[in-house]
């Protein structure tokens, strides 16, 4: 549907005044010096909301809030984006080049006074010192020695992928896998489907059932409460299935706390009853999918009981939920992306994935899954980040790739060549990072070229040879999709660069020129890749599998700002995946059984095997199974140095959650210092006993290291164990101990 963006209130050449009636917060331009310019948030969160920031004559952002006319973002922002221009304008943004003086090791700096350990130097001064840095390692250990290093930071579609990955291509550098967040799911939903859709976000109102899997969707896509809000108004009920007493678990129905990496064995236990049951929904199965007789031989070795002693529920429990899962019309799962960072995360979500084509749930309006919209969009990747370039590159051929799961290993044990530069952008992994005391220790060679091109001194730059300042969504246009609703939106610039912060698109060309790239792509502006990015239907043969990008243009974006896709190439026309087929899978149908993964020697059918970091592996010293859990009021690692942001977690910060019984065993009270350790590393945190996790599970929370107590943070106890399908990171499956830590003799 393309928005009725004036019908209803005033016309289209009066924005301003137009927002000022929607939201009666906005003041119009025809009476204030403010204006309004229509951006959308491009930090790593599903609901990719529309934001109008008020500007006033001096072209300072003087406000931002929630577009009222967009049918998700419904006027309101969250929490942690509400005061963005706190943020924006803090006094602690980077806003020069700066230079690591000769004298200053890398390695933590105190917060607060990094600076001191750089000397500000000019852009010139910045790109010539990096390009010649590049040029000398390159010709001494090859282009693969330089390793890019980026996530989402920015989900918008040229500062996510486009002059950057021109210019690592161009250089031959390494290529880098980008696993750390969602390949487990993402292939997973891919083996089953072919294409990475979901249930409307829009259409969860209609919802009579809703299971919130893994998803603390009141914490982290605050855009579908309302939806459920007004499907429990209705009479639905919300289900939620996680190890962890989340926000959103407080205010469900039923909170079933299944142990940590035991989401195949509930999956299969659910069809092993709607399949003994009869509660399936033969005439989908027989139309629309292949492998059900195979999946259903598989799912009768899960019997209600051997499942109920996986997951710690009870027999009848399981009976109970596959019971009103199978039977509830429409019955919708949220399922979000904690699930897969456990070692068999990726055939969880490819169990959990199945079962609404067991129920022919997707037939229901409201009814189906939704782990990620994502699969709708089609931008034109290929030209934006042109691959071709490595072969134009001294390599002359596709560069190696290397797993950012896998950063600790690529900074210390990877030759041939070694990694002597590193570029990171985007990100943060000196606190993301699994393994961290490796990726540290990495980090911190002297003979290691850093540039970080951030916002902050965040733990990153504290290692960095370079550090660079990086613009916010406010400063640069960009175009954006999303992973938690169907609309494509343009971000227009809001105010002029803070300092001297650069956009991705920026640096990238920039650097290009300097070093010497001859090719035109290297000087296209930010509005010439906008134009660049919308696939043209002429050329893009891809378009065929996303018939609902056709027809959207520059312009029209321009006028409206966010587009909705146009599903059945009709406006109005609810997007209703599966219900009708639509896979795009080999066989053209929903794949209970995958011969392609049978083909990679992987187990065709979903099976549950126990993490070898878990209460099920036998031996290990490390008795509790730790949960490194993201805080609700930071994005990852974005937002914790923020004095607002810390308030508001102030209540979780440094924790660790542990249940009264494992406190008691190890006379841990209350309050108490302890000490979270295995293998791989130790952190300092203080004991807060409560029944919101279960017996055998410790949580805490990520926050920066230099913000942490001790100086490390939770992923100095993970792993660099990869997922079994999609190499992804096995955060949620990692074992521990805690001990309390004696009070000093001398206080
Ligand atoms: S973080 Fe998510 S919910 Fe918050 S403003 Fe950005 S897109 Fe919206």
């Amino acid at each position: 549907m393309i928005r009725p963006k004036t019908a209803l209130f005033c016309t289209l050449h009066c924005v301003a005044a137009y927002n000022c009636a929607m939201s009666g917060r906005l003041t119009p331009q025809t009476e204030s010096p403010l204006h309004v310019v229509h951006a959308v948030c491009s930090h790593d969160c599903p609901d990719s909301c529309a934001v109008l920031v008020s500007v006033d004559a001096d072209g300072r952002a003087q406000k931002v809030a929630g577009d009222p006319d967009h049918p998700v973002t419904r006027g309101f922002l969250c929490g942690k984006v509400a005061r963005y221009l706190d943020r924006v304008y803090s006094p602690d943004r980077l806003l020069y080049p700066m230079r690591r003086r000769a004298s200053v090791a890398k390695g933590p700096l105190p917060a607060g006074h990094e600076a001191e350990s750089f000397e500000r130097i000019s852009w010139d001064e910045a790109l010539d010192t990096i390009a010649h840095q590049l040029a000398v390692i390159t010709s001494e250990h090859g282009p693969e020695s330089v390793l890019p290093y980026s996530y989402a930071g920015t989900i918008g579609v040229l500062g996510y992928g486009s002059m950057d990955r021109r210019f690592f291509h161009r250089l031959g550098a390494s290529q880098l896998d980008r696993t750390i967040c969602a390949t487990a799911g993402g292939d997973a939903i891919l083996s089953v489907y072919g294409r990475k859709l979901g249930t409307d976000t829009e259409q969860f109102h209609r919802a009579r059932l809703i299971i919130a899997w893994g998803a603390n969707i009141h914490g982290n896509s605050v855009h579908l409460w309302p939806q459920i809000e007004a499907a429990r108004r209705a009479g639905a009920r919300l289900i939620v299935i996680d190890p962890y007493q989340t926000r959103t678990a407080k205010l469900a129905d039923w909170h079933i706390a299944i142990h940590p990496g035991t989401d195949v064995a509930l999956a299969l236990g659910m069809m092993h009853v709607i399949f003994t049951e009869g509660l399936e929904d033969r005439a989908y199965i027989d139309q629309h999918t292949v492998g059900a007789k195979e999946l259903s031989d598989r799912a009768a070795e899960y019997t209600p009981e051997r499942v109920a002693a996986w997951t710690g529920m009870t027999a009848e429990e399981v009976r109970a939920l596959a019971r009103e899962y199978a039977t509830a019309k429409p019955a919708a799962i949220r399922l979000n992306y904690g699930i897969q960072r456990s070692e068999n995360g990726g055939t969880a979500a490819r169990a959990v994935c199945m079962l609404p084509l067991l129920t022919g749930a997707w037939k229901d309006l409201g009814g189906g899954l939704q782990l990620s919209t994502s699969g709708a969009f089609r931008f034109n990747t290929r030209t934006l980040e042109r691959p071709d370039l490595m072969y134009a590159s001294p390599l002359g051929r596709a560069a190696r790739i290397v797993n950012m799961s896998l950063l600790g290993h690529a900074l210390t044990e990877l030759s041939d060549p070694p990694v002597k530069a590193l570029f990171v952008y985007n990100s943060n992994p000196a606190a993301i990072a699994p393994n961290q005391n490796t990726v540290l220790r990495g980090m911190a060679r002297p003979d290691l070229f850093t540039v970080v091109h951030e916002q902050f001194w965040t733990d990153t730059a504290d290692y960095a040879d370079i550090v660079l300042p990086a613009t916010t969504f406010l400063e640069h246009a960009d175009l954006q999709g999303a992973y938690g609703h169907y609309y494509v939106q343009l971000s227009d610039q809001a105010i002029a660069p803070v300092g001297e912060a650069r956009s991705n698109v920026w640096l990238f060309g920039q650097l290009g020129q300097r070093i010497g790239f001859s090719e035109a792509c290297f000087r296209d502006t930010e509005q010439e890749l906008l134009a660049q990015a919308l696939p043209d239907p002429k050329q893009d043969e891809a378009l065929e599998t996303h018939p609902q990008m056709h027809g959207i243009t520059l312009d029209q974006l321009r006028a409206q700002h966010s587009v909705r896709l146009r599903w059945a190439g009709e406006p109005d026309v609810p997007f209703q995946p599966f219900a009708n087929g639509g896979f795009g899978t080999p066989s053209g149908k929903g794949e209970l059984f995958s011969a392609a993964l049978a083909a990679q020697g992987l187990d065709p059918l979903p099976s549950f095997k126990p993490p070898k970091e878990s209460r099920h592996s036998a031996g290990s010293a490390y008795p509790l199974e730790f949960l490194p859990r993201k805080a609700d009021n930071y994005m990852n690692s974005t937002f914790a140095n923020l004095a607002p942001h810390q308030k508001m977690e102030s209540a979780h910060t440094g924790r660790l959650e542990i249940h009264p019984d494992d406190a008691g065993r190890r006379g841990i009270q209350e309050g108490d210092a302890v000490e979270v350790f295995n293998d791989r590393g130790r952190i300092r945190l203080v004991a807060q006993v409560h029944t919101g996790v279960p017996a055998g599970v410790v949580a805490s929370r990520l926050n920066w290291n230099k913000l942490s107590p001790g100086g490390s943070n939770v992923n100095a106890l993970t792993s660099e164990r990869l997922t079994d399908i999609g190499r992804g990171p096995t955060f949620y499956s990692t074992l521990v101990e805690v001990a309390r830590v004696a009070p000093s003799p001398h206080g």
